[in-house]
């Protein structure tokens, strides 16, 4: 097996098209001015946790509702670095959905855990009714995914934590600024974890994570965590790991925070006009969008299809980007074939990862891209 960096191949692929799911060029049009800020960090020198860091995440934490918020390298650590502040090693047991990224398993594996996975509902979120009937003696932790920035049942997902004495913690890579009640996804969990990857709402130029939470002792641990366990020049504390959030891409995701709520307000509008033109059509599922008190912020919005595959292809031929998230569920991945799943294992991740579509609803999609997207469906299905 040769390993290469398949990045840069899969974005020129479809950088063509004329409605993309890659928006880069256009939300950074004012990169000069982000320059301008990261030029003084390079005059004050100050690239490791300097002061972007901390600012950004004070505003982080304000935003979210949270006491804290701790940067870290990615996403991934967030949710890494969450489970392993929480103790969390081998032997122990993680639950959450075969229906996420692979980055959500990753980090409970790498952290030393087994996942538990438990069926998803038809919104794409952990079915909460099955969750307790996971649990056994080794459940360390309960980690719902808010898929494409739907929050997860957390009221009731914390009722299922206290009855067992286990801790939540948050995949909110997809929620930023997603709520219940107007309480923020990623405030719920003793951790709620955050992406900053390029094609998250809120994103950064590389890589970059950071993790929620309430507890003064454990932000004082993954703080810790993320920095050698200093807490001095001269001192460690605990031996531990080195994932901070670089100060350069603290300066950008702070300058990008000043537009997260026209950001996540267009990503709804969008949404909303899709599911009005769509909703009619016998061969689409659109979800129950009553949602009452919660907040749907969609990262993503991806919609069940007839015939995914050929419409697929035709959206694409006629310039949509139209992409699935994600075509094979977690338990049946290579990668998890020591756990012993089969087809059949968890019926409705396997039915929605067979049958979803994502089409682009980002901050430059504009109404006339709606109604072409809305048309040339609408004509496939003739
Ligand atoms: C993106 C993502 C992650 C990981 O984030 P990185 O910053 O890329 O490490 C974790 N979980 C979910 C659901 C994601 O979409």
């Amino acid at each position: 097996m040769s390993i290469k960096n398949f990045l840069p191949d899969q974005y020129d692929a479809t950088s063509e098209l004329e409605i993309n799911h890659n928006y880069l060029k256009d939300q950074f049009s004012d990169y000069q001015d982000i320059l301008q800020k990261v030029g003084r960090v390079v005059e004050r020198g100050d690239f490791t946790l300097g002061r972007a860091v901390e600012e950004f995440e004070h505003r982080y934490a304000g935003i979210i509702g949270t006491k804290h918020a701790i940067g870290v390298g990615s996403g991934t650590d967030a949710l890494f670095l969450s489970l392993k502040a929480l103790g969390v090693g081998s032997g122990d047991e993680v639950i959450t959905t075969p229906f996420t990224f692979f980055a959500t398993v990753g980090a409970i594996v790498t952290a030393g855990a087994t996942p538990v996975f438990v069926d998803v509902r038809a919104d794409y979120n952990i079915d909460t009714s099955k969750i307790e009937a996971a649990i056994t003696n080794k459940t360390k932790v309960i980690l719902p995914v808010h898929w494409s920035g739907k929050p997860c049942e957390m009221r009731q997902i914390e009722e299922i934590a206290e009855k067992y004495d286990v801790q939540i913690v948050e995949d909110a890579c997809h929620a930023i600024a997603a709520s219940i009640d107007g309480k923020g996804a990623g405030s719920f969990g003793a951790f709620g974890c955050f992406s900053m990857h390029p094609l998250k709402n809120l994103n950064v130029w590389g890589d970059g994570g950071i993790a929620c939470t309430n507890s003064d002792e454990l932000a004082d641990k993954l703080r810790l965590m993320r920095n050698h366990g200093l807490v001095g020049r001269d001192h460690c504390h605990m031996f531990a790991y080195n994932s901070r959030l670089d100060t350069i891409q603290a300066v950008i995701a702070d300058h990008l925070l000043d537009k997260i709520g026209d950001i996540t307000r267009s990503r709804i509008e969008n949404a909303k006009m899709l599911d009005e033109s769509l909703g009619g059509l016998d061969q689409v599922t659109v979800q129950n969008r009553d949602l009452g008190c919660i907040k749907q912020v969609y990262h993503i919005y991806s919609l069940c299809f007839e015939k995914r595959d050929e419409l697929q292809k035709y959206l694409i031929n006629n310039g949509v980007d139209a992409k699935i998230h994600y075509p094979i569920p977690m338990h049946l991945q290579p990668a998890a074939k020591k756990y012993g799943h089969q087809v059949g294992d968890f019926p409705i991740a396997e039915e929605i990862a067979n049958t979803t579509l994502s089409l682009p609803v980002h901050e430059f999609i504009g109404e006339k891209h709606i109604e072409k997207m809305a048309s040339l469906i609408k004509g496939f299905y003739g």
